[in-house]
């Protein structure tokens, strides 16, 4: 029977933690990291061994995991740290969503220092992080994919190769840009039938079965009543949050710079979940911003 890598896991907060929690259910011998101590504390609480320091963590590991906020931060650990402090030959996975530039430069930091890489950013939110369903988008070299897939099947449902490095995140941002343009999309329809006299259920019911149809509208609609799961029936409590929706489409911004492509409705709904998201609704489900759109406050 061939014995399970251990894992140095950073950063162990909304997502990180439940995600540490079912690749220790599944029998997996961790080391948990995070420069916050109450997310420390709660990872030890699951029983999982935790570490004082982002260098002990990847020390004596097979495989480093990071989960932070941004960009940013996993340079930072990789250069200050984590790079110096792992075993030759030890697998970086980075499930972070953060620039695809940045990615790139992380990967090649790795590479640099006599380690493997991968980006390996997740959708499904911190339900799918729990559940153990997320949706992993990996950029990784193909001989690394079995050795990742075997560990990433404990905390999601769905894995696709993407590519090689950093093309994990390129396709993460062009998802998300465009769920951004359909989000708005659909808000901006129910309005215009709120004013043309439509019911939102008899709307619903022709955009669900036409051609206008969209995640956005049949699982997360932005108006209560027609998906009784959808965050518009609780008050618009994530769900996604605006300030999460706004940080994607930065990144998928940045990428449109840097690649000079001209997406004009990418760029626009960046400034629109930026603006939603700065006056006071960053921690709204990101329909929510079907309010904005209804009020002309946008
Ligand atoms: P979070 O802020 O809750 O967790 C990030 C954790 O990283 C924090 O606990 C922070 O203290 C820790 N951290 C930062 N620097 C560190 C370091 N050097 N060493 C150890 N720990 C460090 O964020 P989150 O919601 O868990 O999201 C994590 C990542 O996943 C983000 O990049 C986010 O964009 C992405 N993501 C989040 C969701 C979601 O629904 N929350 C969904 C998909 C993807």
């Amino acid at each position: 029977m061939s014995t399970l890598p251990t894992i140095g896991f950073l950063g162990l907060g909304h997502m990180g933690l439940p995600m540490a929690i079912n690749l220790h259910k599944a029998g997996y011998t961790l080391k948990g990291f995070d420069i916050v101590p109450a997310a420390v504390q709660a990872v030890g609480e699951a029983g999982i061994e935790t570490v004082a320091t982002g260098a002990e963590a990847a020390t004596g590991v097979d495989i480093v995991l990071t989960m932070f906020p941004s960009g940013q931060h996993v340079l930072d650990a990789y250069r200050g740290y984590l790079l110096q402090a792992a075993s030759p030959n030890t697998l970086f996975l980075e499930c972070s969503t953060i620039d695809v530039a940045q990615a790139k430069e992380a990967a090649a930091l790795a590479v640099a220092a006599g380690h493997r890489s991968a980006d390996a950013p997740v959708s499904g939110g911190v339900v799918g992080a729990e559940a153990g369903t997320l949706t992993f988008m990996l950029g990784a070299e193909a001989e690394d994919l079995e050795e990742i897939t075997a560990v990433l099947e404990h905390m999601g449902k769905r894995i696709v190769h993407c590519g090689g490095h950093g093309l994990g995140q390129a396709a993460k941002i062009c998802n998300n840009m465009l769920l951004g343009i359909s989000m708005i999309g659909a808000a901006e329809a129910f309005v215009l039938g709120e004013r043309l006299g439509l019911e939102h259920q008899a709307l619903y019911d022709v955009i669900s079965t036409a051609s206008g149809q969209c995640w956005s509208v049949t699982t997360n609609c932005p108006v209560p009543g027609p998906v009784p799961t959808s965050p518009a029936n609780r008050d618009y409590q994530p769900g996604f949050a605006a300030a999460l929706m706004a940080k994607d489409l930065g990144l998928a911004s940045s990428a449109l710079k840097h690649t000079q492509t001209d997406a004009q409705l990418g760029a626009l709904a960046s400034a629109l979940y930026r603006k939603f998201s700065d006056e006071g609704h960053a921690g709204t489900d990101f329909s929510g911003i079907i309010n904005a759109v209804r009020d002309g406050s946008l």
